[in-house]
């Protein structure tokens, strides 16, 4: 018979088990959330997710709700085996302790070995993500037409570059919604006894859970994606809208990473809406399901297996010596204390949702952290514990690597930094600023383009040796009034812009 099978908060899949009635063991720890200033709907999806599990198996799962790992598998004296967990600290902790049986880590498209064969073959001297994802394709025989993939092109990033609609609608329906149940509600009042009682504190607005914490929920989001979000993915990816924060975005990260659905299926579900429209002679655009494809079968798992190769103290890396600490607005997601619309708005979406996309993340968030010199690791921990499908695995190379270039460019060639031209040509948020982006100097200076200079003349030397970096730096030397705009944002610093 299979052994007991411990599960953590966030490998609650059927994929997590050997056999449908293998005996499972769940815990619950107080001592989590007590430990670091979540987001409240974070800490009620995952409380949410854990319980929900609990009841769905019932007889066959042991929840326990205790402060410590240790209280719950001191009560077993019989084998209990663990799937290889998702960061460095409890990685280590199953390993240390006696009796428990560890396994190979699930939840991701390729495993460990498959990543270490590719990233060991002959000749490779970087590890692209680009590479890997062709390699992982070819390899599963994902959107492939028997040895080239399918439509004669790998990538067709550069049809996903449209600014925002000019109508200010977003491409796609809205999302489909979960409901609460009498789960949530239990929860809710937890939360809030354990708030009222002093044992934990919460950042962000408490609201209707927008995630899903079941399998169901989570098949449920798929479906209603591929079937009227995915043929608009593409072209607008990276888009933000003032009024419309979900536009054509499948909001399934959350559940991938509670590891309710497992990554390779939902590879394979949008490849197969995908042939099946094709089929009923209603194709969907290639770009748009390459697209999505390559963000959960290449980025994702690039990232999670990036953590891992980088090492333990990748976390600690800060190549451009950013020691700033994040400013109290930030901490406390205040977007009324901002007046850039661009901040204010992504910032008052974090506090009310615990997400935003994918360029808030990096283009808002991440580039005026990197612009304002905002320590790498403490960024990390924000953003890890602000967001609803924030893990120390997916975090520490989307912050530290790819956002911040602590890494100095082992995850992305060159900083994601940019003035407010990119944000005024990806949004309609300039329209509404009291500031300017095409001006670096003055009261109506735009943060970011006033930042991406100050930003640039900051880290000239490190940056020099970068080929990609050129010509922005050579830029420099054509700025009659870089020191005044170096002096005003000296001045300016991390006080809410
Ligand atoms: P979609 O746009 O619909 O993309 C589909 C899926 O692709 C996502 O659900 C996700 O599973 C996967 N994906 C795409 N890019 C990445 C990536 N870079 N890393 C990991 N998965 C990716 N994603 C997280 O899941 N958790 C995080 O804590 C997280 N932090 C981020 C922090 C920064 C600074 C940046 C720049 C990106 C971060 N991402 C993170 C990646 C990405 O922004 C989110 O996965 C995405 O916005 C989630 O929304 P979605 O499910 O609608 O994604
Ligand atoms: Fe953001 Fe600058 Fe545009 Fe204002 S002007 S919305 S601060 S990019």
């Amino acid at each position: 018979p299979a052994t007991r099978r411990w599960t953590f908060a966030d490998q609650l899949g059927p994929h997590f088990l050997d056999a449908p009635d293998q005996p499972v063991l769940l815990i619950e720890s107080k001592a989590v959330f007590a430990r670091r200033r979540f987001h409240r709907q974070k800490a009620h999806l995952v409380l949410s997710a854990l319980r929900h599990r609990a009841a769905e198996l019932g007889d066959q799962a042991h929840l326990h709700q205790v402060t410590t790992y240790a209280e719950a598998l001191d009560r077993y004296d019989e084998p209990v085996s663990v799937c290889a967990p998702t960061t460095w600290s409890s990685r280590d902790y199953v390993l240390r302790r006696p009796g428990l049986q560890v396994l190979a880590a699930r939840g991701f498209v390729s495993s460990q070995g498959e990543f270490a064969r590719w990233a060991e073959g002959r000749g490779r001297r970087r590890l692209l993500m680009e590479d890997f994802y062709r390699d992982a394709r070819r390899r599963l025989g994902v959107l492939m037409d028997g040895a080239e993939p399918l439509g004669g092109t790998w990538n067709l990033d550069h049809e996903n570059r449209e600014p925002a609609p000019a109508d200010g609608r977003s491409p796609a329906p809205e999302p489909w919604w979960p409901t609460e149940d009498e789960i949530d509600e239990q929860v809710r009042a937890d939360l809030d006894r354990w708030e009222a009682d002093g044992e934990v504190s919460f950042v962000g607005d408490d609201g209707r859970r927008l995630f899903p914490v079941t399998r169901e929920e989570a098949i449920t989001r798929l479906h209603d994606f591929l079937r009227s979000r995915l043929g608009a993915f593409g072209p607008h990816e990276d888009a933000m809208l003032a009024g419309e924060r979900w536009l054509a975005h499948s909001l399934l990260s959350p559940a991938i990473n509670l590891g309710l659905l497992d990554p390779l299926e939902v590879v394979h579900a949008a490849e197969d809406t995908a042939r099946a429209a094709a089929a009923d002679g209603e194709p969907l655009p290639l770009n748009s399901v390459e697209g999505f494809v390559r963000q959960v079968m290449g980025w994702r798992d690039y990232i999670w297996h990036m953590y891992w190769h980088l090492g333990r103290d990748f976390r600690h890396a800060n190549f451009l010596r950013a020691t700033e600490p994040v400013p109290g607005w930030m901490a406390e997601l205040d977007g009324s204390a901002v007046d850039a619309a661009c901040l204010s708005d992504v910032l008052d979406d974090l506090r009310r949702d615990g997400w935003v996309h994918h360029i808030p993340r990096l283009m808002v968030l991440g580039n005026y952290a990197l612009q304002r010199g905002i320590d790498p690791l403490a960024m990390t921990d924000w953003f890890h514990r602000t967001f609803v499908d924030g893990y120390d695995w997916v975090m520490v190379a989307n912050v530290v690597g790819m956002s911040q270039h602590a890494d100095g460019g082992a995850l992305a060639t060159k900083p994601y930094a940019a003035g407010g031209a990119y944000i005024d040509r990806m949004s309609d948020y300039c329209g509404g600023c009291p500031y300017d982006p095409k001006r670096r100097l003055g009261d109506d200076a735009c943060p970011y383009t006033a930042g991406y200079w100050a930003f640039l003349e900051r880290n000239r030397e490190r940056l020099a040796g970068n080929q990609r970096m050129r010509r922005p730096l050579q830029g420099l030397d054509r700025l009659k009034d870089l020191p005044l705009v170096v002096e005003q944002e000296a001045a300016r610093g991390t006080s809410a812009p």
